[in-house]
Protein backbone atom coordinates (compact mmCIF):
# COMPACT_ATOMS: atom_id res chain seq x y z
CA UNK A 1 0.00 0.00 0.00
CA UNK A 2 2.89 2.62 1.27
CA UNK A 3 3.82 3.18 -3.22
CA UNK A 4 0.48 4.10 -4.36
CA UNK A 5 -0.05 6.35 -0.89
CA UNK A 6 3.50 7.71 -1.96
CA UNK A 7 2.80 7.91 -5.95
CA UNK A 8 -0.72 9.51 -5.20
CA UNK A 9 0.85 12.19 -2.68
CA UNK A 10 3.86 13.27 -4.81
CA UNK A 11 1.60 13.72 -8.04
CA UNK A 12 -0.62 15.94 -5.62
CA UNK A 13 2.36 18.02 -4.34
CA UNK A 14 3.54 18.77 -7.64
CA UNK A 15 0.53 20.03 -8.36
CA UNK A 16 -0.75 22.01 -5.27
CA UNK A 17 2.24 21.55 -2.62
CA UNK A 18 3.39 24.59 -1.28
CA UNK A 19 6.39 24.65 -3.40
CA UNK A 20 6.33 28.27 -4.88
CA UNK A 21 9.98 29.77 -4.19
CA UNK A 22 8.62 32.71 -2.11
CA UNK A 23 6.46 30.28 0.02
CA UNK A 24 9.53 28.41 1.53
CA UNK A 25 12.37 30.59 0.64
CA UNK A 26 14.57 28.01 2.98
CA UNK A 27 14.16 25.42 0.31
CA UNK A 28 15.75 27.30 -2.58
CA UNK A 29 19.27 26.83 -3.80
CA UNK A 30 21.98 30.05 -4.06
CA UNK A 31 20.91 29.71 -7.55
CA UNK A 32 17.08 30.39 -7.10
CA UNK A 33 15.26 26.99 -7.41
CA UNK A 34 13.82 24.16 -5.50
CA UNK A 35 16.41 21.55 -5.38
CA UNK A 36 17.09 18.04 -7.23
CA UNK A 37 16.74 14.97 -6.32
CA UNK A 38 20.09 14.57 -3.49
CA UNK A 39 21.49 17.77 -3.76
CA UNK A 40 22.07 19.65 -0.33
CA UNK A 41 20.91 22.58 0.51
CA UNK A 42 22.57 25.47 3.42
CA UNK A 43 20.96 23.88 6.57
CA UNK A 44 21.29 27.39 8.07
CA UNK A 45 17.83 28.40 7.08
CA UNK A 46 16.56 25.03 6.92
CA UNK A 47 17.43 25.09 10.81
CA UNK A 48 16.26 28.60 11.66
CA UNK A 49 12.79 27.88 9.86
CA UNK A 50 12.16 24.13 11.16
CA UNK A 51 13.01 26.08 14.75
CA UNK A 52 10.46 28.48 14.46
CA UNK A 53 7.97 26.08 12.53
CA UNK A 54 7.99 24.65 15.67
CA UNK A 55 5.45 25.69 17.20
CA UNK A 56 3.83 28.39 14.90
CA UNK A 57 2.32 28.23 11.00
CA UNK A 58 4.11 28.89 7.93
CA UNK A 59 2.52 32.20 7.10
CA UNK A 60 3.46 33.55 10.49
CA UNK A 61 7.22 32.76 10.53
CA UNK A 62 7.47 33.64 7.13
CA UNK A 63 8.13 37.49 7.73
CA UNK A 64 10.12 36.97 10.55
CA UNK A 65 12.14 34.54 9.62
CA UNK A 66 12.89 36.98 6.45
CA UNK A 67 14.02 39.76 9.26
CA UNK A 68 16.04 36.80 10.92
CA UNK A 69 17.89 36.00 7.53
CA UNK A 70 18.85 39.72 7.20
CA UNK A 71 19.58 40.10 10.64
CA UNK A 72 22.16 36.85 10.72
CA UNK A 73 22.91 35.87 7.55
CA UNK A 74 24.86 32.78 8.64
CA UNK A 75 26.02 30.96 11.74
CA UNK A 76 29.02 33.40 12.38
CA UNK A 77 26.69 36.15 12.66
CA UNK A 78 24.48 34.82 15.09
CA UNK A 79 26.67 33.44 17.26
CA UNK A 80 28.11 36.64 17.89
CA UNK A 81 24.67 38.36 18.43
CA UNK A 82 23.62 38.99 22.10
CA UNK A 83 20.94 37.38 23.64
CA UNK A 84 18.49 41.06 23.58
CA UNK A 85 19.17 41.51 20.22
CA UNK A 86 18.22 38.02 19.71
CA UNK A 87 15.15 38.22 21.92
CA UNK A 88 13.70 41.40 19.78
CA UNK A 89 13.87 39.97 16.49
CA UNK A 90 11.58 36.58 17.91
CA UNK A 91 9.32 39.38 19.73
CA UNK A 92 5.47 37.91 18.86
CA UNK A 93 6.65 34.49 17.88
CA UNK A 94 6.10 33.04 21.47
CA UNK A 95 8.14 30.16 23.02
CA UNK A 96 11.07 32.21 23.62
CA UNK A 97 13.11 29.33 24.57
CA UNK A 98 13.35 28.35 20.84
CA UNK A 99 15.18 31.74 20.67
CA UNK A 100 17.93 31.16 22.87
CA UNK A 101 18.29 27.64 21.89
CA UNK A 102 19.00 28.58 18.49
CA UNK A 103 21.83 30.76 19.61
CA UNK A 104 22.82 28.42 21.66
CA UNK A 105 22.73 25.71 18.68
CA UNK A 106 25.01 28.63 16.83
CA UNK A 107 27.60 28.62 19.77
CA UNK A 108 28.05 25.29 20.25
CA UNK A 109 28.00 24.05 16.10
CA UNK A 110 31.31 26.82 16.02
CA UNK A 111 32.82 26.35 19.89
CA UNK A 112 35.02 22.91 17.44
CA UNK A 113 34.53 19.83 16.04
CA UNK A 114 31.84 17.44 17.68
CA UNK A 115 33.05 13.94 17.52
CA UNK A 116 30.13 13.67 15.33
CA UNK A 117 31.27 16.14 12.71
CA UNK A 118 34.58 14.48 12.88
CA UNK A 119 35.92 14.59 9.45
CA UNK A 120 33.65 17.12 7.98
CA UNK A 121 30.98 14.89 5.85
CA UNK A 122 31.76 14.94 2.01
CA UNK A 123 28.33 13.73 1.35
CA UNK A 124 26.80 16.65 2.73
CA UNK A 125 28.01 18.94 -0.29
CA UNK A 126 29.97 21.56 1.51
CA UNK A 127 28.42 22.04 4.03
CA UNK A 128 30.61 20.08 6.44
CA UNK A 129 30.35 22.24 9.20
CA UNK A 130 27.00 20.63 10.15
CA UNK A 131 26.12 17.29 11.92
CA UNK A 132 25.59 14.69 9.16
CA UNK A 133 23.36 12.47 11.82
CA UNK A 134 20.19 12.29 13.68
CA UNK A 135 22.14 11.81 16.92
CA UNK A 136 24.35 14.97 16.39
CA UNK A 137 21.41 17.19 15.17
CA UNK A 138 19.22 16.28 18.28
CA UNK A 139 22.30 16.44 20.55
CA UNK A 140 22.00 20.61 19.96
CA UNK A 141 19.46 22.29 21.92
CA UNK A 142 15.93 22.26 21.42
CA UNK A 143 15.79 19.72 18.81
CA UNK A 144 13.60 16.74 18.96
CA UNK A 145 13.36 13.61 16.84
CA UNK A 146 10.89 14.76 14.00
CA UNK A 147 12.66 18.20 13.95
CA UNK A 148 16.47 16.98 13.58
CA UNK A 149 14.25 14.34 11.18
CA UNK A 150 13.05 17.64 9.28
CA UNK A 151 16.42 19.17 8.82
CA UNK A 152 17.55 16.18 7.47
CA UNK A 153 15.35 15.39 4.69
CA UNK A 154 15.09 18.85 3.88
CA UNK A 155 18.67 20.01 3.72
CA UNK A 156 20.29 17.18 2.69
CA UNK A 157 17.22 15.26 1.44
CA UNK A 158 17.90 12.11 3.85
CA UNK A 159 15.86 9.53 4.29
CA UNK A 160 14.37 10.02 7.97
CA UNK A 161 10.73 10.20 9.00
CA UNK A 162 9.49 12.94 10.50
CA UNK A 163 5.90 13.14 13.38
CA UNK A 164 5.20 16.69 13.66
CA UNK A 165 1.66 17.89 14.55
CA UNK A 166 0.65 18.24 10.87
CA UNK A 167 1.56 14.59 10.32
CA UNK A 168 0.09 12.97 13.25
CA UNK A 169 -3.11 14.18 12.57
CA UNK A 170 -2.60 12.78 8.91
CA UNK A 171 -1.33 9.29 10.41
CA UNK A 172 -4.22 9.30 12.81
CA UNK A 173 -7.04 9.73 10.33
CA UNK A 174 -5.59 7.52 7.93
CA UNK A 175 -5.67 4.71 10.11
CA UNK A 176 -8.15 5.96 11.93
CA UNK A 177 -6.34 5.45 15.79
CA UNK A 178 -8.54 4.88 18.45
CA UNK A 179 -6.38 6.53 20.81
CA UNK A 180 -4.85 9.72 20.87
CA UNK A 181 -1.02 10.07 19.29
CA UNK A 182 0.88 10.56 22.45
CA UNK A 183 0.04 7.21 23.66
CA UNK A 184 1.03 5.25 20.66
CA UNK A 185 3.93 7.24 19.35
CA UNK A 186 5.99 4.44 18.59
CA UNK A 187 3.75 3.00 16.61
CA UNK A 188 3.39 6.49 14.18
CA UNK A 189 6.98 6.64 13.99
CA UNK A 190 6.87 3.36 12.91
CA UNK A 191 3.82 4.23 10.40
CA UNK A 192 5.56 7.35 8.99
CA UNK A 193 8.72 5.18 8.62
CA UNK A 194 6.85 3.04 6.66
CA UNK A 195 5.33 5.23 4.25
CA UNK A 196 8.44 6.91 3.57
CA UNK A 197 9.18 7.24 0.41
CA UNK A 198 12.80 6.54 0.66
CA UNK A 199 14.29 7.97 -3.02
CA UNK A 200 12.46 10.92 -2.86
CA UNK A 201 12.26 11.78 0.94
CA UNK A 202 13.03 15.45 1.32
CA UNK A 203 9.88 15.97 -1.73
CA UNK A 204 7.60 13.09 0.60
CA UNK A 205 8.16 15.08 3.89
CA UNK A 206 7.54 18.03 2.46
CA UNK A 207 4.37 16.60 0.57
CA UNK A 208 2.60 15.27 3.96
CA UNK A 209 3.50 18.32 6.06
CA UNK A 210 1.70 20.39 3.29
CA UNK A 211 -1.11 17.80 3.12
CA UNK A 212 -1.78 18.18 7.09
CA UNK A 213 -1.75 21.95 6.63
CA UNK A 214 -3.61 22.35 3.47
CA UNK A 215 -5.70 19.81 3.25
CA UNK A 216 -6.20 17.55 6.16
CA UNK A 217 -6.61 20.38 8.22
CA UNK A 218 -7.89 20.51 12.44
CA UNK A 219 -11.22 21.19 11.90
CA UNK A 220 -12.59 21.00 8.47
CA UNK A 221 -10.58 18.37 6.22
CA UNK A 222 -10.72 18.91 2.77
CA UNK A 223 -11.28 14.93 1.77
CA UNK A 224 -13.24 16.04 -1.21
CA UNK A 225 -9.71 17.23 -3.07
CA UNK A 226 -7.46 14.14 -0.40
CA UNK A 227 -5.11 12.22 -2.74
CA UNK A 228 -5.04 9.80 -0.08
CA UNK A 229 -9.22 9.32 0.63
CA UNK A 230 -9.23 5.96 -1.00
CA UNK A 231 -7.08 4.99 1.91
CA UNK A 232 -8.44 6.65 4.81
CA UNK A 233 -10.07 4.88 7.42
CA UNK A 234 -11.39 8.21 9.11
CA UNK A 235 -12.88 9.01 5.90
CA UNK A 236 -14.70 6.03 5.81
CA UNK A 237 -15.88 5.76 9.08
CA UNK A 238 -17.85 9.34 7.74
CA UNK A 239 -16.26 11.28 10.61
CA UNK A 240 -12.59 12.53 9.87
CA UNK A 241 -12.41 15.48 12.15
CA UNK A 242 -13.18 13.10 15.27
CA UNK A 243 -9.35 12.03 14.76
CA UNK A 244 -6.91 12.23 16.09
CA UNK A 245 -9.07 11.07 19.40
CA UNK A 246 -8.22 13.78 22.36
CA UNK A 247 -7.43 13.10 25.78
CA UNK A 248 -10.31 14.15 28.30
CA UNK A 249 -9.80 18.25 28.40
CA UNK A 250 -8.02 18.91 31.67
CA UNK A 251 -9.44 21.89 33.82
CA UNK A 252 -7.34 24.90 33.03
CA UNK A 253 -5.88 27.02 36.13
CA UNK A 254 -6.96 30.67 36.39
CA UNK A 255 -5.01 33.06 37.60
CA UNK A 256 -5.27 37.01 38.53
CA UNK A 257 -1.61 38.95 38.17
CA UNK A 258 -1.06 42.59 39.87
CA UNK A 259 1.21 44.20 37.88
CA UNK A 260 2.51 48.02 38.22
CA UNK A 261 4.01 50.17 35.73
CA UNK A 262 6.11 52.43 38.57
CA UNK A 263 7.22 55.75 37.44
CA UNK A 264 9.91 57.58 39.47
CA UNK A 265 9.85 61.20 39.38
CA UNK A 266 11.38 61.90 36.70
CA UNK A 267 9.10 59.65 34.31
CA UNK A 268 11.11 56.51 34.02
CA UNK A 269 9.32 53.60 34.15
CA UNK A 270 10.49 50.25 36.10
CA UNK A 271 11.29 47.19 34.03
CA UNK A 272 12.72 43.83 35.00
CA UNK A 273 14.48 40.87 33.48
CA UNK A 274 12.79 37.35 33.51
CA UNK A 275 14.92 34.36 35.36
CA UNK A 276 16.56 32.17 32.14
CA UNK A 277 14.07 29.20 32.75
CA UNK A 278 10.92 29.09 32.05
CA UNK A 279 8.18 30.07 28.81
CA UNK A 280 9.16 33.81 29.28
CA UNK A 281 12.94 33.55 30.13
CA UNK A 282 15.27 36.38 29.81
CA UNK A 283 12.53 38.54 28.08
CA UNK A 284 11.72 42.16 30.19
CA UNK A 285 8.45 42.64 31.96
CA UNK A 286 6.89 44.95 34.13
CA UNK A 287 6.98 44.04 37.94
CA UNK A 288 4.11 41.70 39.73
CA UNK A 289 2.65 38.33 40.88
CA UNK A 290 -0.16 36.45 41.36
CA UNK A 291 -3.36 37.86 43.60
CA UNK A 292 -3.49 35.80 46.65
CA UNK A 293 -6.94 34.84 47.60
CA UNK A 294 -8.97 37.25 49.53
CA UNK A 295 -6.34 40.44 48.41
CA UNK A 296 -7.13 43.33 46.69
CA UNK A 297 -5.02 43.74 44.08
CA UNK A 298 -3.80 47.16 44.78
CA UNK A 299 -2.43 45.20 47.77
CA UNK A 300 -1.03 42.35 45.27
CA UNK A 301 0.65 44.71 43.53
CA UNK A 302 2.03 46.71 46.87
CA UNK A 303 3.29 43.24 48.09
CA UNK A 304 4.97 41.84 45.22
CA UNK A 305 6.45 44.89 44.29
CA UNK A 306 8.19 44.81 47.79
CA UNK A 307 9.25 41.25 47.86
CA UNK A 308 10.27 40.99 44.18
CA UNK A 309 11.93 44.37 43.89
CA UNK A 310 12.51 46.14 48.28
CA UNK A 311 10.63 49.04 46.74
CA UNK A 312 7.26 50.70 48.24
CA UNK A 313 5.46 52.40 45.68
CA UNK A 314 2.01 54.32 46.31
CA UNK A 315 -0.22 52.34 43.94
CA UNK A 316 -2.87 54.54 41.05
CA UNK A 317 -5.05 53.98 38.67
CA UNK A 318 -5.65 51.15 36.43
CA UNK A 319 -3.95 51.44 33.79
CA UNK A 320 -5.41 48.31 31.68
CA UNK A 321 -6.66 44.58 31.93
CA UNK A 322 -5.25 42.06 29.49
CA UNK A 323 -6.68 38.47 29.29
CA UNK A 324 -3.98 35.93 28.03
CA UNK A 325 -4.41 32.06 27.31
CA UNK A 326 -1.79 29.58 27.15
CA UNK A 327 -2.64 25.71 26.73
CA UNK A 328 -2.14 25.21 30.37
CA UNK A 329 -3.23 28.59 32.43
CA UNK A 330 -5.45 31.78 31.57
CA UNK A 331 -3.96 34.63 33.26
CA UNK A 332 -5.69 37.99 33.86
CA UNK A 333 -3.12 40.93 34.20
CA UNK A 334 -4.44 43.92 36.49
CA UNK A 335 -2.01 46.75 35.61
CA UNK A 336 -1.59 49.94 37.80
CA UNK A 337 0.04 53.09 37.41
CA UNK A 338 2.43 53.57 40.38
CA UNK A 339 4.53 55.60 42.23
CA UNK A 340 7.62 54.79 43.07
CA UNK A 341 8.15 56.01 46.99
CA UNK A 342 11.36 54.66 48.82
CA UNK A 343 14.34 51.47 48.09
CA UNK A 344 16.65 51.55 45.85
CA UNK A 345 15.15 48.64 43.12
CA UNK A 346 16.81 44.82 43.64
CA UNK A 347 16.47 42.03 41.38
CA UNK A 348 15.49 39.87 44.21
CA UNK A 349 13.32 37.43 41.79
CA UNK A 350 14.77 38.70 38.41
CA UNK A 351 18.04 38.71 36.36
CA UNK A 352 18.16 42.33 36.88
CA UNK A 353 16.23 45.63 37.00
CA UNK A 354 16.15 49.52 34.79
CA UNK A 355 14.56 52.14 34.86
CA UNK A 356 14.06 53.56 31.81
CA UNK A 357 12.52 56.27 29.40
CA UNK A 358 8.86 55.15 27.78
CA UNK A 359 10.05 56.15 24.67
CA UNK A 360 13.13 53.18 25.24
CA UNK A 361 10.85 50.51 25.72
CA UNK A 362 11.15 49.51 22.03
CA UNK A 363 14.16 48.10 22.98
CA UNK A 364 13.75 45.61 25.00
CA UNK A 365 11.89 42.50 24.35
CA UNK A 366 8.58 41.95 26.06
CA UNK A 367 5.58 38.97 25.79
CA UNK A 368 3.24 40.00 23.74
CA UNK A 369 1.02 41.21 26.64
CA UNK A 370 3.50 43.67 28.09
CA UNK A 371 3.59 44.81 24.68
CA UNK A 372 -0.14 46.20 25.33
CA UNK A 373 0.84 47.69 28.36
CA UNK A 374 3.35 50.11 26.92
CA UNK A 375 1.07 51.39 24.56
CA UNK A 376 -1.81 51.67 27.20
CA UNK A 377 1.01 53.82 29.01
CA UNK A 378 2.08 55.76 26.41
CA UNK A 379 -1.70 56.63 25.46
CA UNK A 380 -2.11 57.52 29.19
CA UNK A 381 1.14 59.52 29.38
CA UNK A 382 -0.02 61.57 26.28
CA UNK A 383 -3.30 62.31 27.84
CA UNK A 384 -1.93 63.53 31.20
CA UNK A 385 0.66 66.07 29.57
CA UNK A 386 -1.62 67.49 27.16
CA UNK A 387 -3.42 70.67 28.01
CA UNK A 388 -6.50 70.08 30.78
CA UNK A 389 -9.82 68.05 28.67
CA UNK A 390 -7.44 67.70 25.84
CA UNK A 391 -7.79 63.87 24.66
CA UNK A 392 -10.00 62.53 27.55
CA UNK A 393 -12.32 60.90 25.38
CA UNK A 394 -10.08 58.27 25.28
CA UNK A 395 -8.71 57.49 28.69
CA UNK A 396 -12.23 55.06 29.69
CA UNK A 397 -11.10 52.69 26.73
CA UNK A 398 -7.84 51.50 28.84
CA UNK A 399 -9.96 48.63 30.06
CA UNK A 400 -9.57 45.79 27.54
CA UNK A 401 -9.99 42.23 27.25
CA UNK A 402 -8.20 39.87 24.52
S1 LIG B 1 -9.29 11.79 3.37
FE1 LIG B 1 -9.69 13.52 4.69
S2 LIG B 1 -9.22 12.81 6.76
FE2 LIG B 1 -8.30 11.36 5.32
S3 LIG B 1 -6.21 12.07 5.10
FE3 LIG B 1 -7.39 13.00 3.47
S4 LIG B 1 -8.09 15.00 4.26
FE4 LIG B 1 -7.36 13.76 5.97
Amino acid sequence: MAPALQASLLVWWELHGRCGLDQKPWMVTAAGRWPESGEALDPYGVFVAEVMLQQTQLAVVLPYWRRWMEAFPDLGALAAADEQTVLLLWQGLGYYSRARRLLQAARQLLSGPSEDRKPAAPDLGGFGLWPPTLAGWQALPGLGRSTAASILSSAFDQPEAILDGNVKRVLARLIAAPAPPARQLAGFWRLSETLLDRRRPRSFNQAVMDLGATVCMPRNPRCEVCPWQGWCAAYAAGDPARHPVKEAPRSVPFQVIGVGVVLDGTGRVLIDQRLEEGLLGGLWEFPGGKQEEGEAITATIERELAEELAIAVEVGEELIVIEHAYSHKRLRFVVHLCRWLAGEPQPLASQQVRWVEPAALDAYPFPAANARIIAALRLRLAELAAPEGAGRAQSGGSRSAA
